[in-house]
């Protein structure tokens, strides 16, 4: 997961670093610590694409107004069943905390709600709002698109059509870890390329596709040629990542665009229009009491999946693991030994706290990285 050369952070060094700088930048004091929450957790979950990578780009659209601190979601309709809510192009990590509290306590009153968030800025790793749900003991369904980004070419093609298009599944089993299935429906999140373009970890194999419909690994098929810390502009690479699973995720992506974009309201990856860069997100709460008897949920729950734990593996010596594993693995490693990041990232972290006006000898501040050796 990390590469051999990173250097590890303690989580609450690095979360106290963020916050301060989404402070110094202008967020509350309890905005700035949700995004560092919500960065950190994904560094802790083993999702590097969404952490603290993110700080300077996140910086960078809310100085160019992007995204903008302190805003909350408005209602825009609502019945008993479903809501529609607006994000305000506010932060992700404060907006979509929001609308998933919503869907909680209406699924809580009627078994089951449906609750769209348009407008919302990055909604990050979609497996904290699953996981939100599951601590009130909901299962839950989250389709996502982006408006306005154009990453990934659909199967047969070469071209950028849709976003990364996320989505993720949370079902409780009582007695056991919940089950978090969370993924972007493109072969890799543009975060992997992004850290991949900063030294981390490399692309697997066939992950980008370009204009000529060569397969590649160079994250510069993405962004045009790189240039040390600065940021990565998907604009200015000619290809495009492929989609997972040839037509299957291609058309996955397809229905995130439809669902997340076009239903919830932000509107889709493209043409080119008038919508602005925002998540949006539809999200399914299901609590299982409204469909059978808690108890009898989850002992089949649990009898199933210790029958899928249970499979012979491929690879003698290694298990087949449920979706949520990896992520726990993550998280104790990472909360013992700290958080891995490359020296690249590092740089840039420091980069970021400085032009928000972070002094070196603020005891919030990251120093700079211990010398190469
Ligand atoms: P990924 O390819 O790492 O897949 C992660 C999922 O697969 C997890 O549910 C994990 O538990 C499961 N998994 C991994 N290895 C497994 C194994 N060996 N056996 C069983 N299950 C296994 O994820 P990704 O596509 O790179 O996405 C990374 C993150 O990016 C996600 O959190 C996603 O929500 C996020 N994302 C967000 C946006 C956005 O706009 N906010 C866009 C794209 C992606």
């Amino acid at each position: 997961m990390a590469a051999p050369d990173d250097l590890r952070v303690d989580l609450r060094r690095l979360h106290g670093f963020v916050a301060a700088t989404f402070a110094a930048a202008g967020c509350s004091a309890e905005e700035a610590d949700a995004i560092a929450t919500g960065l950190v957790d994904a560094n802790l979950t083993g999702h590097d694409s969404h952490g603290v990578v993110r700080v300077p780009r996140y910086l960078l659209w809310l100085s160019e107004g992007e995204v903008e601190a302190g805003r909350n979601v408005a209602v825009v309709s609502e019945n008993a069943a479903m809501a529609v809510l607006d994000g305000q192009y506010g932060f992700g990590a404060t907006v979509g905390r929001e609308a998933v509290r919503f869907g909680i306590e209406k699924a809580r009153e009627t078994g089951v709600a449906i609750v769209a968030l348009r407008h919302a800025g990055h909604l990050g790793r979609i497996g904290q709002w699953a996981e939100m749900a599951l601590e009130a003991g909901l299962a839950s369904l989250h389709i996502v698109n982006v408006a306005q980004s154009r990453l990934v070419a659909p199967f047969g093609g070469v071209e950028k059509r849709f976003s990364t298009a996320p989505i993720a599944f949370g079902f409780p089993v009582e007695g056991q870890p919940p089950v978090v299935l969370d993924f972007a429906t493109s072969a890799v999140a543009e975060g992997k390329v992004m850290v991949a373009s900063q030294g981390g970890k490399p692309l697997p194999e066939g992950s980008l596709i370009t204009p000529q419909g060569a397969l590649s690994t160079d994250p510069a098929t993405l962004y045009g040629p790189l240039e040390g810390t600065s940021l990565r502009d998907h604009a200015k690479g000619e290809g495009a990542i492929r989609a997972m699973g040839e037509h299957k995720g291609s058309g996955l992506a397809l229905m995130c665009e439809l669902l997340g974009g076009v239903l919830a309201g932000s509107g889709c990856s493209g043409p080119p229009g008038p919508y602005r860069f925002a998540n949006g997100m539809v999200s399914i709460y299901m609590s299982p009491a409204a469909f059978g008897s808690d108890s009898a949920i989850a002992a089949e729950a649990r009898a199933f999946i210790d029958f899928v734990r249970d499979t012979r593996p491929a690879e003698p010596g290694s298990s087949v693991l449920i979706p949520g594993d990896p992520e726990r693995r993550a998280r104790a490693d990472r909360t013992e030994h700290g958080i891995p990041i490359s020296r690249q990232t590092w740089e840039s972290l420091v980069e970021a706290g400085r032009s928000v006006g972070l002094a070196r000898d603020d005891p919030r501040m990251l120093p700079d990285p211990p010398p190469a050796t």
